[in-house]
């Protein structure tokens, strides 16, 4: 007799964006397996209510207040829930979906993935902000409510899938892969003049604006230094980072005996997503299934500190520790929206975040007010900054 599976209760935090959709991609490839109990966005009205109808959500919550009437207005004759706010954000995430895709960007999404953790919800991180200002804090909250937190970074998610956590011990380093982004062979002068166009058209994965960027800067691989740090039972000089232009190899643990486990794969987050949807199982999904001999070879190099020396500062913040990544993580979202305003040349984005790091104070991270306090006062040095360039 065939055993009938009830749905698994699913609430997307970002569901508008680039890990948004593609969440929602997997989903409505089986959509008898899932109940949409909320979805959220930040301004997108449009989109968010369309994925509202077509995944049958019991609740749509933006959280640009003035975009309420929009969103109530796009969703009147069904029977979606509407609201709107910060407030709405946190609720949305506390109502009891099972898994909650955290994806949206920046600390922005720090409280309510906080309020699913809180609830003991199976979290799927996207959102590698939060951990990059608040990690110690989060990863308390995480162990104190027995939440269960899945890496959706794709470095992440393939270190996750190798990693030996019964025998952490035997774990010589991790290796995080990084393509190099779309400026891997350009100058110091070619950079100083690109256009935002230019800097958001990734060579390998189709992405947000602000990780498309961060990639580019190659403070992506920063954050990731900071992610990796709390997700894994590893001390900082255990996190290397290889420039590995065809993104195949998404990373790799080097063991004790010399044994190194990698996970490969086509550049598509579907893959990473789909890991974390189905945890503990595997599902199906459309990814391109790899070809080796199509692709012939791999390549490998050592990342250029000196046209990228976002990597040095993120890995001197991981160093530090305490709110040194609060800060250097707020910097960076500030002069990366600049850059992409055109307000600040590219070569500006971590010259914005290196500088900010020398005039906040740094000190020990002590509660999640510190987070928010220090978070605010380095935005406001970083625009000070940015008003002067
Ligand atoms: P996008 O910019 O494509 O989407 C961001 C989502 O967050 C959108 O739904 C957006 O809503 C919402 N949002 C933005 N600002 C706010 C806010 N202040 N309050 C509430 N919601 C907000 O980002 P990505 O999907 O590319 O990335 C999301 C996260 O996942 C990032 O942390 C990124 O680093 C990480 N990540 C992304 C990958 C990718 O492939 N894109 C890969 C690995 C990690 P709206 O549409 O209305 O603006």
């Amino acid at each position: 007799m065939a055993v009938t599976q009830e749905p698994k209760t699913v609430t997307i935090l970002g569901s508008t964006g680039s890990v948004g959709c593609n969440t929602l991609d997997l989903i409505g490839r089986n959509p008898d397996a899932y109940d949409v109990i909320a979805l959220t966005a930040n301004r997108n009205v449009t989109k968010l209510a369309e994925q509202a109808k077509i995944f049958k959500a019991k609740t749509a919550v933006i959280a640009d207040e003035s975009c309420y009437g929009e969103l109530k207005d796009a969703l009147s004759g069904t029977d979606i829930r509407v609201a709107a706010g910060q407030q709405a954000l946190d609720d949305a995430a506390q109502l009891s979906a099972e898994w909650v895709m955290a994806s949206i960007v920046g600390a922005a999404g720090l409280r309510p993935t906080l309020s699913a953790i809180r609830r003991g919800a199976t979290v799927a991180l996207a959102n590698k902000e939060c951990l990059v200002c608040a990690g110690d804090l989060m990863m308390h909250e995480v162990r104190h409510h027995n939440a269960t937190l899945l890496p959706v970074d794709s470095e992440h998610n393939a270190i996750f899938q190798v990693f030996d956590f019964e025998r952490a011990e035997s774990v010589d380093s991790i290796t995080l892969t990084a393509s190099g982004g779309p400026f891997i062979n350009s100058s110091r002068e070619d950079m100083a003049t690109v256009a935002p166009e230019q800097a958001v058209n990734h060579p390998n994965w189709d992405m947000g604006a602000k990780i498309s960027v961060d990639s580019a800067t190659m403070m992506n691989k920063g954050l990731e230094m900071i992610e990796a740090y709390h997700l894994f039972p590893i001390e900082p000089d255990q996190i290397d980072v290889i420039v590995h232009p065809q993104s195949v190899i998404h990373s790799m643990v080097t063991y004790e005996d010399g044994s190194v486990l990698a996970q490969l794969g086509a550049p598509d987050m579907r893959i990473a997503i789909s890991y974390t949807l189905g945890w503990p199982n595997r599902i199906e999904t459309p990814a391109k299934k790899l070809n080796l001999k199509e692709l012939a070879r791999l390549d490998f190099l050592e990342p250029d500190q000196i046209r990228f020396p976002a990597l040095r500062i993120a890995r001197e913040a991981l160093h530090l520790g305490g709110t040194a990544p609060t800060i250097l993580n707020a910097a960076n979202e500030v002069a990366v929206i600049a850059f992409l305003e055109g307000r600040i040349g590219f070569l500006d984005i971590v010259g914005v975040v290196e500088e900010t790091l020398t005039k906040v104070e740094t000190s020990a991270l002590n509660c999640l007010k510190m987070v928010h306090d220090i978070d605010s006062q380095s935005r406001a040095v970083a625009q000070e900054i940015i008003g002067r360039l």
